[in-house]
């Protein structure tokens, strides 16, 4: 288990706040956890980094694949009347979220 994951754990919330590193509730950290956290910060700071940079890609990342649109029928596209390769996401006007239910 990651020095993060122990700390969430443990029932502590982490983030970054520009280049300092946010602890929720802070005043609940015993001597230990704080011994651990000054110890394991650099760790927990290139982690918690990561993390964000993962759930910007997420966020401004425009593609699909095919088979998340509803233009999808039998593995053929019916409105560019193709039948894709579906191994890579793309961005396509066309494009139509396909909704499960
Ligand atoms: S409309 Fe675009 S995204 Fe939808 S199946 Fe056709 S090619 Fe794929």
């Amino acid at each position: 288990m990651s020095a993060l994951n122990k700390i969430i754990a443990a029932g502590f919330t982490l983030a970054m706040d520009g280049n300092d590193l946010v602890i929720k509730p802070f005043s609940k950290l015993t001597p230990n956890q704080r011994a651990f956290l000054k110890s394991h910060k650099a760790e927990i700071v290139a982690e918690l980094k990561q993390q964000q940079a993962g759930n910007d890609a997420d966020t401004f990342d425009d593609r699909h694949y095919c088979h998340e649109c509803t233009r999808l029928v039998n593995g053929r596209c019916v409105v560019q009347r193709f039948k894709p390769t579906d191994d890579i996401p793309r961005r396509c006007a066309d494009f139509v979220v396909r909704v499960l239910l």
